[in-house]
């Protein structure tokens, strides 16, 4: 096993597949931009970084395995030249892990269409694909579902002469999530699937010119005003005539993914005109509601679970400490063979402060809980740091079903609300008391309902929202 798989199998957070960028910069600077771009949304994905730049007449790409500052220096930046790119960071779900093969943009050409593409998501019908490719004749040897799409979609271009009416008709035969960018014919293109699982949000650059990115934070970084979310199913093409939007295929039911609020985004982003920071906040003040409990300090579990025990204890009157301190320079948790060294994994990237907790009784807020390995050891670790009660408080609900949508989550045989019950985690993860916010909360949560909303008139449906690695509705067969 390579050590990039291994880090894909033990990581104890849902891990999000990747992040994508675009560009159509007048200045001519396009691949520096997505260069900045992608290093704003290096969180969504840190196993390869690639940046595809069209100049009019031709796509040069570049793409290694590494985080964005390894794969780009300033002299390969400098060699790409064009004013439309886009840029791509991934962890995988899909293709061969921790290969330079799987990694994006992809570039293909089928007969004098050239047309690259990076996406995030995952596409759940591989074998309609390639009955699609089969019957089209083309025979190239394809990694993942994303490059399965970039020829499908540089295929029905050369059909129709027009890339929108290819990324239409794209849009028939893929299922699935997708947030997909694409260059090609010199303009840049920006569209989502029907029910608009993962995000995509597009700005404009005031210099003239427009980006489109995965989260708001992608544009900030590059000063592009937001403008709109790309829509379920709708294709939006930027070049210098400006912006056209049209509907690529009906959207379908908006099953927008909420795990994006709760752990995926940046808390500086803004997904679909919500705040993810402030959904964060108002997920642990639903907690404090739900889930009350008797304690002396309110601690967060670095990042995402910080804003959610401050909403904890702006309800709960619990004074909020910082007595968790993270690493930053560490990526994923390593599930290692003897105890010890899981205690030395955890540590390296969080360590607990003795002079804040010791002899306090503790709510904990983490943002979820996969295998639960992470928790039973920082409850340990806690324990032994001298907290006198650990109550651990997560804001969001059970994860009981793995994700089809481009999330890593694990088999179900591995989560550990698949597979016990609240008071038999709490009992394994030896903490004094266990409590997750229930589905109506979180959605409230993330709909900006404070936590006196009156439950009876105004309480929100599931509606928007895929919730399946909770409830097991999924969206997309
Ligand atoms: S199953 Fe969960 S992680 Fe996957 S898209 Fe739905 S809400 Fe998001």
């Amino acid at each position: 096993m390579t050590a990039s798989s291994s880090q894909r199998i033990i990581a104890d957070h849902p891990e999000e597949e990747c992040a994508v960028f675009g560009i159509y910069d007048t200045a001519g600077d396009a691949a520096r931009m997505t260069y900045f771009g992608l290093q704003a949304l290096q969180h969504r994905g840190q196993e390869s970084a690639g940046i595809a730049v069209d100049d009019g007449a031709s796509i040069q790409v570049k793409k290694d395995l590494g985080l964005v500052t390894e794969v780009f220096s300033e002299q390969n930046l400098t060699r790409l030249e064009g004013v439309a790119a886009i840029g791509h960071c991934r962890y995988s779900t899909s293709g061969e892990v921790g290969s330079v093969q799987s990694a994006h943009p992809f570039v293909v050409q089928v007969g004098s269409t050239r047309v690259a593409l990076a996406h995030n998501g995952t596409l759940t019908n591989p074998g309609e694909l390639v009955d699609y490719l089969e019957n089209a004749h083309v025979h190239e040897e394809i990694h993942t579902d994303s490059e399965a799409a970039a020829y499908i979609i540089a295929h029905e271009t050369e059909k129709s002469g027009s890339v929108t009416a290819g990324i239409a008709a794209a849009m028939q035969i893929m299922r699935g999530a997708y947030a997909m960018v694409v260059i090609a014919q010199g303009a840049l293109y920006a569209f989502r699937d029907p029910h608009g699982i993962r995000p995509l949000t597009a700005g404009k650059l005031p210099g003239g010119g427009w980006a489109v990115a995965s989260e708001t934070c992608g544009l900030d970084i590059v000063g592009a005003d937001e403008l709109r979310d790309v829509g379920p199913g709708e294709v939006i093409r930027l070049n210098k005539e400006g912006m056209t939007v049209t509907q690529g295929t009906a959207p379908a039911h908006r099953s927008t993914c909420i795990f994006e609020y709760v752990y995926f985004a940046r808390p500086d982003s803004v997904i679909d005109g919500r705040t993810v920071y402030q959904s964060r906040v108002s997920m642990g003040r639903m907690l404090a509601h739900e889930a009350p409990a008797q304690a002396d300090l309110v601690l967060g579990v670095p990042d995402s679970g910080v804003p959610g025990a401050l909403g904890f204890s702006q309800v709960s009157g619990i004074p909020f400490a910082d007595g968790i301190v993270k690493n930053r320079y560490t990526h994923r948790t390593f599930i290692e063979p003897t105890q010890a060294l899981r205690r030395q994994g955890i540590r390296i990237k969080l360590n607990p402060l003795p002079s804040v907790i010791a002899g306090k009784r503790l709510v904990v807020v983490d943002d979820s809980i996969v295998r639960g390995n992470t928790a039973k050891e920082l409850v340990q670790m806690l324990r032994d740091t001298g907290a006198a009660e650990v109550h651990l408080r997560i804001i969001c609900p059970e994860v009981k079903w793995p994700c089809f949508y481009g999330i890593d989550t694990a088999a179900r045989g591995q989560l550990l609300s698949a597979n016990m019950d609240v008071e038999e985690a709490r009992a394994w993860l030896g903490a004094d008391s266990l409590a997750f916010l229930s589905e109506a909360g979180l959605i409230d949560a993330v709909r900006g309902y404070g936590p006196t909303v009156d439950a009876t008139t105004d309480r929100c449906t599931h509606d928007g929202f895929c919730l399946a690695c909770f409830n097991g509705e999924y969206p997309v067969r």
